[in-house]
């Protein structure tokens, strides 16, 4: 099988008759089963997916085939599809098949799209490394001894090894871009309220968008446009025009901003550091003006991410009682040891952590001091970006402070894995779209995303951007 890149190679090829989409669900299959050992994928639809190629050949012969007809898809395992199961990597949803699609599910298969499996993921999509997951973790298939990132390295590891052309992951705090950049692919978090969260089991609802991983910017732009827009089952989606990349108009000078104190932070591998100022010059280069800044809440960020994700968690995963959904205790005898030991039983070490951290926050002694206080620091760090997106078009950092770790590499303590996220938790605290895009690699070998965030509803002009970057 031909390593694709993008999806109008695939469509190339279709027309031209020299594959077809049978053949090439076959292939995937194929390389799926040969690729087991990257623990990426958890539930495989073969059956689904052979027959809904042989329609979508039929549609294609006939001339009414979708926008995404050619495009195998894998899911990450917290978005729900209609009579399949779905467990967000968790022991507390086991059993648990969606009686629903979530909007984005419905709109691929629309658009004919082939869903070939559902993909691993840290328990409740709460980790940076994929290992918090009842399935295990997940290999990065540039160097299986590392991870793939998370929490959806599933989704990452699928479509870096070309096991299904591009894939769904969530972003919370960084999971889609983190994971492309540790596996060296394009992830995408759009606004949020652009893309629909029905159907996404929630972990922290404020911050919470669904967005695609590909092998192309072009192809990020597909989904993007395909997924994107109102939809009557989630009101904090925006009613704004869904400009297409390919409408925008981008000025050719942009005017590019980066943290001053995240390039100088010396938490940064000097390596990343290195090819970020590589990839500045590059832009001045073409022409852009890029310029360093002060932005006075970069050691705010972490923190205040954590107080308000793991408040929103607590109370988002108080409906996993073991009557429900899902999981219950076999060792209950009553209401109370049923929510107790189904709960003990049935959730990971990391989700209990957030649970009772979130919990915490919100208690009613502790309320001001960190829930409330943390509300306020996210509004000044919105109001400043605001601010610098009046000068600036484009926000620019790498995307993770290093490339992947060691799978075994132990952590005993867990902030230290929180501070994996400075530099991606800015999009999710704003609101703001923002990519990560495989422009470096380590002197390690490993691949290191460069991310840029431009300011909400700029999803067109941030695409059109990226599109016009040259792989490297
Ligand atoms: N690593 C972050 C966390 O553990 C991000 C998770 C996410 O974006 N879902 O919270």
């Amino acid at each position: 099988m031909k390593d694709y890149h993008k999806l109008s190679d695939i469509q190339a090829d279709l027309n031209a008759g020299s594959i077809n989409c049978v053949s090439l669900v076959e292939d995937y299959l194929k390389r799926i089963d040969e690729n087991q050992d990257l623990n990426a994928f958890v539930d495989v639809y073969a059956h689904d997916a052979r027959a809904r190629a042989t329609v979508i050949d039929a549609k294609i012969k006939h001339g009414t085939a979708g926008k995404l007809a050619g495009m195998v898809i894998g899911i990450k395992d917290n978005i729900v599809y209609k009579d399949h199961p779905v467990s967000a990597a968790s022991k507390i949803l086991d059993g648990f098949q969606s009686l629903f699609s979530a909007t984005v599910v419905e709109r691929l298969l629309e658009e004919d799209a082939i869903i070939i499996g559902r993909l691993n993921c840290d328990e409740f999509a709460m980790g940076s490394s994929n290992r918090f997951s009842k399935y295990g973790a997940v290999k990065n298939p540039l160097d299986k001894d590392r991870v793939a990132g998370g929490s959806s390295g599933g989704s990452a590891a699928a479509v870096s090894a070309g096991l299904c052309l591009a894939s769904l992951g969530s972003d919370t705090g960084g999971s889609i871009r983190q994971p492309a950049s540790f596996t060296g692919i394009y992830g995408f978090k759009p606004t949020y309220g652009r893309i629909s969260r029905h159907g996404l089991i929630a972990f922290a609802s404020s911050f919470d968008q669904i967005g695609p991983f590909a092998r192309s910017a072009e192809d990020i732009s597909t989904l993007y446009e395909v997924m994107a827009g109102p939809d009557n089952f989630d009101n904090t989606l925006s009613k704004q025009e869904v400009k297409k990349a390919s409408e925008a108009e981008l000025p050719k000078k942009l005017r590019i901003a980066y943290f001053k104190d995240a390039l100088e932070s010396e938490k940064l591998d000097p390596k990343v550091r290195e090819e970020s100022e590589r990839i500045i010059k590059e832009l001045e280069e073409q022409g852009h003006e890029v310029k360093g800044i002060d932005f006075p809440f970069l050691d705010t960020m972490v923190p205040v991410y954590y107080i308000l994700t793991t408040a929103e968690a607590s109370s988002n995963l108080a409906r996993y009682d073991g009557i429900h959904f899902g999981y219950r205790s076999e060792n209950a005898h009553d209401l109370e040891s049923t929510y107790k030991l189904s709960r003990t039983e049935g959730f990971g070490p990391e989700v209990k952590r957030r649970i009772l951290l979130g919990t915490f926050v919100l208690s009613s002694g502790y309320y001001d001091a960190y829930y409330g206080k943390a509300q306020k620091a996210r509004r000044l760090v919105q109001d400043k970006t605001n601010e610098i997106f009046e000068d600036f078009d484009l926000i620019f950092s790498p995307t993770t402070p290093h490339t992947a770790f060691r799978i075994d590499q132990v952590e005993s303590d867990p902030t230290q894995m929180y501070l994996e996220d400075i530099f991606t938790v800015h999009a999710n605290i704003t609101g703001c779209p923002s990519i990560s895009l495989p422009l470096a690699k380590h002197e390690n070998g490993l691949p290191l995303g460069m991310q840029f965030t431009a300011q909400r509803f700029k999803e067109a002009e941030l695409l059109a951007f990226a599109q016009t970057l040259v792989h490297n």
